[in-house]
């Protein structure tokens, strides 16, 4: 029984790696026997890659490339030495120096020839995976291992492309078990590389070494095929760009096909075939994290495997050259060319056609081949007959979402372009791809990272985010971000995130497009310095805001009185947000603009919820809402939709006096400031006019009758202090008043009121036993619906319509109703 282990360039970047990766074959090859693959030290390679483009490009930095691969390589042989005084230094530095004399050679005659033939591409590239054989050749017999080193130019036959070969298994495995493997040896290869017919060297691929590792387990049919990388396994992203990716424990060779095709670079597609073939199951394992049971990756049915496979990779730096004629057959033409010549260069990612009029070509291409792909697309369309146009798209990145039979669920579909639609960024074009369990979407690179993240959140996590823009930091709008923080871990189970992205007062503004901490927003907040003295610049600061950035099911909630925030509600909603508000200035204002709001809303498929603008927390309109709904009608409504009138009014019952019932009601944090604003009775009059509106009347404020609590005016200006002083000489007024309802066995109510012929009035009023207000009082607000459906008895409801907590409560219910 024999496993092989192949260590990527991650796992061999220096040399503390190297010595790590060398103490897991030293304690894996005590259990089993093993074979290792070794790829280059990170970067090296592309290293390699780039001094033969600076020679082409007759740069002569090419040189200094070529000493930075010496640097690089000295260090880790000085690094291990000092490690390990048993590992010949000396040697390996002679073998380094030999390596860096072919590479000066060799790069010397490209930049004077101005050309890099194939084979002398391959042998340059391929450097990085011969000296880190090497190095843990003599790591592993300084240690006393006998080692058996395959040199897969000689016994790894590939075919096809020079620079992205394909193994011919059977013919090697012929060639593999002629080896004399010394006994008890460690198995050494350098990966990467095989030989042709000619023997002579070829690469697999850029990646290609788990294609190495792959062949090698094929070849000498070994029991397992470990990758070690480092990551964790095959995670449902790469986690350099979404952090919080999660492991994928077991998964079928035919899915992680599909990931790694579309991009997932943690392992090479070519490398399951063989696998597959010699049903060898494959474990992806992480270095730093040994112990670690990684990805299976086996033949399992998706029957089998719950959560299978959701994912989401990436191929970046990718160029789309479109192709457009008029004549659809030479569309035909040039695909089948370019099939010809892909069969022999691998060059092209995949091409796409327009299927309904076949008059355009889109060749998606790799960077790196972009100066091909344009040459040869030129020696193409040149010097034909019909006109071509060619259009060229460069940093283009191919976002795929793959998903187990994602094309028959709608609402993931939907749920991605409303994504997009969200970030406000447009698909170049989107592409369903083959096996249907997969969607790839063509966008501009700089897009990559923001949407790759919030498709994992959205689409792989079935995260559900809502972004607030906070206006108003009272009393309704700190509680409300108390309560979605201490509401942040339920509600995080239940999938829902929200992110506080901007706070603002009258004057200054916090803005995060991350979300800001809730739980020290206030220090934050506190810090800045800058200040707006006008509202019209901090809302004109607020719409840049809005311009720069894109957010995700974004909501203004309006805890503020402000008119002038307000006034900006059609600017947010045709800016996609949705408004949460508890501010009444809106829908008290005119009913031109309170009609039009609402036709926008539905135009643009956003919410405008206002709960707490009558009764608090009480669910009144939604009532309304829902009773129109059924077709219910409106006879007449009778209400207490003051607090603070009701605390008073329920003290002037128990014999309280007027002015002291103000006084404590003023105590109790129940009324405005200055208790004038309560005791005008205006309030009330726009509550009530939400309610009549919400019922159809087409009425104004004005049409709203108050009639005035006191009996005669107070001195309107002077201070809070002196009217509560002043209030004294209206105490006489109301016990009165008490006294000839009481006669009656009736008490006294502020009362809001709307007739069956729609007239509105605000008065007070004296209320019977059976009315259902009659026992209202402490604060409590209580509606009385009298409608088609609701008589003789109304529908009633009651309860604290305001104070801090239940309105920000109504205000946070508002705000999860925003969740899509
Ligand atoms: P090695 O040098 O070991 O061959 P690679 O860099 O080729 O490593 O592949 C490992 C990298 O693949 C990870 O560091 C990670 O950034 C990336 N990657 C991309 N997609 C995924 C995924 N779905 N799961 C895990 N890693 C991924
Ligand atoms: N070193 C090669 C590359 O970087 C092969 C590999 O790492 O798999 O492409
Ligand atoms: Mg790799």
């Amino acid at each position: 029984m024999i496993n092989v282990l192949k260590f990527g360039g991650t796992s061999l970047a220096d040399a503390k790696r190297i010595i790590f990766v060398s103490n897991i074959i030293e304690e894996k090859s005590k259990i089993n026997k093993i074979s290792v693959v070794l790829s280059a030290p990170a970067t090296i390679t592309n290293s390699l890659e780039k001094i033969i483009q600076l020679c082409l490009l007759k740069d002569k930095n090419y040189k200094k490339e070529i000493q930075n691969i010496k640097n690089k390589f000295d260090l880790i042989v000085k690094n291990i030495y000092k490690n390990n005084k048993n590992f010949l230094f000396k040697k390996i530095i002679k073998k380094i120096n030999h390596e860096i004399l072919f590479l000066k050679n060799t790069s010397k005659k490209i930049y004077l020839l101005n050309k890099c033939s194939k084979h002398i591409f391959a042998k340059v590239i391929s450097r990085g995976e011969i000296l880190s054989t090497q190095i843990m050749k003599q790591i592993l017999l300084s240690k006393g291992h006998n080692i058996t080193l395959i040199n897969p130019v000689k016994k790894i036959l590939a075919e096809g492309n020079i620079l992205d070969a394909y193994v011919n298994i059977n013919k090697s495995i012929k060639k593999i078990q002629k080896i004399k493997f010394k006994k008890n040896s460690i198995i050494l290869m350098p990966g990467f590389i095989a030989g042709n017919k000619k023997k002579e060297l070829v690469i697999l691929g850029r990646n290609g070494s788990d294609y190495s590792a792959a062949i090698l387990s094929a070849c000498i049919k070994a029991q397992s095929c470990e990758i070690w990388t480092d990551v964790d396994g095959i995670l449902t992203c790469d986690p350099k760009i979404f952090s919080n990716a999660k492991i994928i424990k077991k998964i079928s060779y035919k899915n992680v096909t599909e990931i790694s095709n579309l991009g997932a670079k943690v392992l090479h597609p070519k490398t399951i075939y063989p696998l597959k073939k010699f049903k060898i199951p494959c474990y992806i394992k992480n270095t730093f994290n040994k112990n670690f049971i990684g990805t299976k990756i086996s033949n399992y049915s998706n029957k089998k495997i719950q959560n299978i496979y959701p994912n989401i990779a990436y191929i970046k730096n990718v160029t789309i050259f479109i192709i457009k004629t008029l004549n659809q057959r030479n569309i035909n033409k040039i695909y089948k060319n370019l099939l010809k010549i892909n069969k022999k260069e691998s060059i092209i990612l995949f091409f796409s056609i327009n299927f309904i009029h076949r008059q355009s070509i889109n060749i998606y291409v790799n960077n790196i081949h972009f100066e091909k792909v344009n040459f040869i697309i030129k020696k193409l369309i040149f010097n034909k007959k019909e006109t071509y146009k060619k259009k060229i798209y460069k940093k283009i990145s191919i976002i795929s979402i793959i998903k187990p039979k994602l094309y028959q669920n709608k609402k993931i579909i939907q749920n991605i372009y409303q994504i997009l639609y969200d970030l406000n960024i447009k698909t170049m074009y989107d592409i369903k791809n083959f096996s249907k369990n997969s969607i790839s979407l063509i966008i501009k690179s700089k897009y990559k990272n923001k949407i790759i993240n919030l498709l994992h959140k959205k689409i792989i996590n079935n995260y559900k985010i809502i972004q607030i823009f906070l206006f108003g930091i009272g009393g309704i709008g700190q509680t409300l971000l108390k309560q979605i923080n201490q509401e942040k871990k339920s509600l995080k189970k239940k999938n829902i995130i929200i992110k506080i992205c901007l706070i603002s007062n009258s004057n200054k503004i916090l803005f995060q497009e991350k979300g800001i901490k809730i739980n020290s927003w206030k220090e934050k907040f506190h810090t800045i310095k800058k200040k707006y003295f006008q509202e019209k610049f901090l809302i004109n600061k607020i719409k840049k805001i809005i311009k720069k950035n894109n957010f995700i099911n974004p909501s203004i909630v309006d805890c503020t009185s402000s008119k002038k925030i307000s006034k900006e509600y059609l600017y947010f909603i045709k800016n996609k947000f949705n408004i949460i508000t508890a501010n009444k200035k809106f829908n008290t204002g005119n009913i031109t603009d309170y009609k039009n709001i609402r036709k926008k809303i539905n135009i643009n498929n956003k919410k405008f919820f206002y709960e707490t603008n009558v009764g608090g927390g009480l669910p009144v309109i939604q009532t309304i809402q829902n009773l129109k709904q059924t077709g219910d009608k409106l006879i007449n409504f009778k209400g207490i939709l003051s607090g603070s009138l009701s605390f008073i009014f329920g003290k002037l019952e128990q014999k309280i006096l007027f002015s002291d019932a103000i006084k404590q009601a003023k105590e109790k944090g129940l009324t405005e400031p200055d208790p004038r604003e309560d005791l005008s009775g205006l309030d009330v009059a726009r509550k009530l006019l939400i309610i009549a509106r919400e019922f159809g009347y087409s009425l104004e404020l004005k049409d709203i009758q108050i009639k005035k609590i006191l009996p005669q005016l107070c001195n309107s200006n002077s201070t809070v202090q002196k009217f509560l002083k002043e209030t004294k000489k209206f105490n006489k007024y109301f016990l009165n008043k008490i006294k000839s309802a009481k006669k009656n066995n009736k008490k006294i109510k502020f009362i809001a009121k709307i007739s069956n012929k729609g007239k509105c009035t605000v008065q007070i009023e004296e209320v019977d036993k059976k009315d259902p207000l009659y026992e209202i009082k402490n604060g409590e607000n209580a509606l009385s619906f009298y409608t088609k459906y609701y008589q003789p008895i109304p529908l009633v409801i009651r309860g604290y319509g305001a104070g801090k907590k239940v309105t920000a409560s109504g205000v946070l219910s508002d705000l999860l109703k925003t969740i899509v």
